[in-house]
């Protein structure tokens, strides 16, 4: 037996170590081109642009975050008995973030498409504690754009999109508490107003982003029946660390997103400013903040199913066994094209959405209907549904074709320091549960259908969701939905585990269908661009 076996990765890491997210990714290239039309060439070359960061210096510093000796905790006290509830992240963590938010991507310099593009290049890296502060303050953003009229909102508003003084500020939002995240409207964080500002006074339990500049918040005024929506600077005095009247108890041991601080955080007396009407705070942060947010969750997932893909494909390439390259055994093979597939449909489903997205007159607004014309809320439901649709779907596939790509890898693909994968598994993990988790959204779905039905028929809705799909998909789908539809089984005492199981699948499928029909239209276009001979 050899006593020095010679077997080396390294013709695979050189690839790896050399791969440039956007540059060598030209289906992600197309995909943009497509979506983006004439934006496209001034896009291509910001992606260019902020690709060399994402694929080299960011991957890395992602990467070295993650290890345990470089996990974040928390300071309580200085030595001077002041509590300062300061969160110690790696400095490499803080420069970075840095880095990010100075790219302007709030700005309203930075055009829709080449956000979202950038915001892809930047999930390929996954959570990296940059992620979920990123979709915070987009969501707050949003929300402000439509909600300002206190001075301080005002400047919060510029402080996020513009900078003060080249610092960009950052958003958290919290809303969940110890008895009940999915159900926002059971809070019992209380507000109680005083002059031109409220204050809070209780617990939030999960609460990440905890070192952000400000936070979107859920509080129940004093007395009131309804939720009110808030907006919470973090600090009362940064410079020299002291919060605003309230205290980080501990921060969360988590599976995933590790490189993110996860509170529990109790307030006495924080001040805060009403954003939109006092009872109108479930609806707006649900149709405004959390759109947002579900919307990254699909973004977030194609990105790392890219990655993912990318990187099996390529050690399947490498690999050999039995004196065969692994990606020529049909096992393999076959799941290698289905890791593919999932990245590819579920990018362009993603894109699709937020073209749609993009498209609602006067942006997102809360609630099922609107003043508008028929057509205008049939397509403000169209995305809607797909955005719900996308989050449970894209995070369950995720963590799926995560798994499935660490399997390509073997023995290797577990080994926390042979690839990022393992890493991506588990921040997909958490993409399943946060802004809204699977049962919570399947409920909701099939609520709002029931409620639309009398302006929005199941059959037409499909019909146009599934735009170019064969008669015989659509139909498939029709009848699973019209099954499900015809029973109140979602509701507890009205238990068929059939019916349940069938609207997983059906409400699944129809998103795939309608990821597969942008698809689609991608390589369509492709297929008339090549014929016209661009
Ligand atoms: C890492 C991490 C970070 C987080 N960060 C934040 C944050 O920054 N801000 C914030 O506000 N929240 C945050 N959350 C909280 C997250 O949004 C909640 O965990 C989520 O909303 C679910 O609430 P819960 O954990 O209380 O579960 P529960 O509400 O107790 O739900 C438990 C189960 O019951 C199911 N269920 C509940 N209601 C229904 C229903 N009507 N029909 C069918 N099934 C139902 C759920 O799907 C779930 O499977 C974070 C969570 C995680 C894991």
């Amino acid at each position: 037996m050899a006593l020095n076996n010679t077997y080396s990765f390294d013709e695979f890491l050189n690839w790896r170590n050399n791969v440039n997210f956007y540059a060598d990714d030209t289906f992600l290239q197309k995909v943009a081109m497509h979506f983006a039309g004439s934006d496209f060439p001034r896009l291509d070359i910001e992606a260019r642009r902020l690709s060399e960061l994402t694929s080299f210096k960011w991957r890395d510093i992602s990467d070295d975050i993650a290890w345990p000796h470089n996990r974040i905790f928390m300071q309580h006290y200085d030595g001077h008995n002041h509590r300062i509830d300061r969160i110690v992240r790696p400095k490499a963590l803080e420069e970075m973030e840095k880095e990010v938010f100075s790219q302007g991507l709030f700005s309203s310099k930075t055009s829709p498409w080449e956000r979202l593009i950038k915001m892809i290049l930047i999930y390929e890296n996954g959570e990296a504690g940059i992620d979920c502060p990123l979709v915070c303050t987009e969501g707050l953003v949003a929300l402000l754009e439509k909600y300002h009229d206190h001075p301080e909102l005002e400047k919060i508003l510029q402080h996020c999109k513009e900078g003060m003084d080249g610092n960009f500020a950052i958003g958290a939002q919290y809303l969940s508490e110890i008895h009940g995240g999915s159900d926002v409207a059971a809070n019992d964080l209380e507000a109680v107003e005083e002059g031109d500002h409220w204050r809070l006074y209780g617990k939030k339990f999960f609460c990440s982003a905890t070192h952000a500049d400000y936070v979107v918040i859920t509080a129940r005024p004093k007395g009131s029946e309804h939720v009110g929506l808030f907006v919470m600077p973090s600090w009362i005095d940064k410079k020299n660390e002291k919060r605003n009247n309230y205290t980080i108890d501990r921060l969360k041991w988590k599976l995933g997103t590790a490189e993110l601080p996860t509170a529990e955080i109790t307030f006495n007396g924080a001040i805060a400013y009403q954003t939109g009407h006092i009872q109108r705070g479930v609806a707006n942060v649900v149709g405004i903040v959390l759109t947002h947010s579900r919307l990254t969750v699909g973004l977030s997932a194609a990105a790392a199913m890219i990655r993912a893909a990318r990187e099996a494909t390529a050690y399947a390439n490498f690999r050999t066994a039995f004196g065969f390259p692994i990606n020529q055994f049909p096992l393999l093979k076959r799941q290698l094209n289905e890791i593919n597939l999932y990245a590819k449909r579920t990018l362009a489903g993603a894109f699709k959405i937020y073209e749609m997205f993009q498209s609602l007159p006067g942006g997102l607004k809360g609630g099922l209907t609107t003043d508008e014309d028929i057509a205008t809320q049939q397509k403000r439901f169209r995305v809607r549904i797909l955005i719900m649709l996308q989050k449970i779907v894209a995070s369950w596939d995720a963590t799926d074709v995560l798994r499935k790509a660490i399997s390509v890898f073997g023995g290797h693909g577990v080994m926390e320091d042979f690839s990022s994968l393992p890493r991506l598994f588990r921040d997909m993990m958490i993409n399943e549960l946060w802004e809204g988790p699977r049962n919570v959204l399947l409920t909701q779905i099939y609520r709002d259908i029931q409620r639309a039905a009398s302006w929005y028929p199941v059959k037409q809705c499909i019909n146009d969701l599934l735009y170019n799909a064969d008669s015989c998909v659509i139909d498939d789908v029709t009848a699973a939905f019209d099954r499900c539809l015809s029973s109140n089984f979602i509701y507890p005492g009205q238990d068929n585990d059939e019916l349940c199981l069938l609207w997983e699948e059906a409400a699944h499928k129809l998103l795939h269908e309608f990821q597969n029909c942008a698809l689609h239209e991608v390589e369509a276009a492709r297929e008339d661009a090549a014929l016209a001979g661009k």
